[in-house]
């Protein structure tokens, strides 16, 4: 079973890098959050070989009605491609997850250190993203935060629906210009999103 824990604060590894603040809007309608919002972060990261960090390359936040939104375009047949491929590879994920609520271990590092699909570790990724999900400004430790690597992102990109491709390139397009070499990495779909 999962459990659910919600953090005191929203830790600043899922703060907007621009403001080094929480985010206060939704990438997508603008709108601002509120203290009861529910909503989503995803932020990509390029491993820096030389200098052996991550940085960041992309991030947003998306409000709850614009990831229902989002779900709702997924075409049914990408929807059950991408769940049976992460139940395929859920084994790693649930005992990762297991582990860390367990051990209560809620700090972010112990969340973001590997791919949750894939166990690959994240200083060996030339990219991955973490996806983490806020509530009442507070960030929930549940079946996320979530790594998800390049290894993995290929897989997904492999199951979707050429239609399901077109929607996440609207909502990418929506967000504003991105470079196509992180292209294939945003809106890496989970299935916690719908
Ligand atoms: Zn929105």
């Amino acid at each position: 079973m999962i459990r659910k824990k919600i953090s005191s604060s929203i830790p600043s590894f899922f703060y907007s890098y621009d403001t080094n603040t929480p985010f206060s809007q939704c990438s997508i309608c603008n709108k601002f959050f509120n203290d009861s919002s529910r909503y989503f972060i995803e932020k990509v990261f390029k491993q820096n070989i030389v200098l052996n960090k991550s940085e960041i390359v992309y991030e947003y936040a998306i409000c709850e009605l614009c990831a229902t939104s989002m779900s709702d375009e997924i075409s049914e047949e990408s929807k059950i491609s991408i769940t049976e491929l992460y139940e395929a590879h859920s084994e790693n994920l649930l005992r990762k997850i297991d582990y860390l609520h367990r051990t209560e271990k809620y700090s972010i590092d112990s969340w973001v250190d590997r791919c949750s699909m894939t166990g690959k570790e994240v200083r060996l990724c030339d990219e991955y993203a973490v996806n983490g999900i806020v509530e009442n400004g507070c960030l929930v430790y549940e079946h996320t935060p979530i790594v998800i690597s390049d290894d993995f992102v290929q897989k997904i990109q492999e199951v979707l629906s050429k239609e399901t491709k077109d929607t996440f390139n609207d909502f990418k397009n929506q967000i504003t210009n991105v470079s196509p070499s992180v292209e294939d990495l945003i809106f890496s779909p989970s299935p916690s999103i719908f």
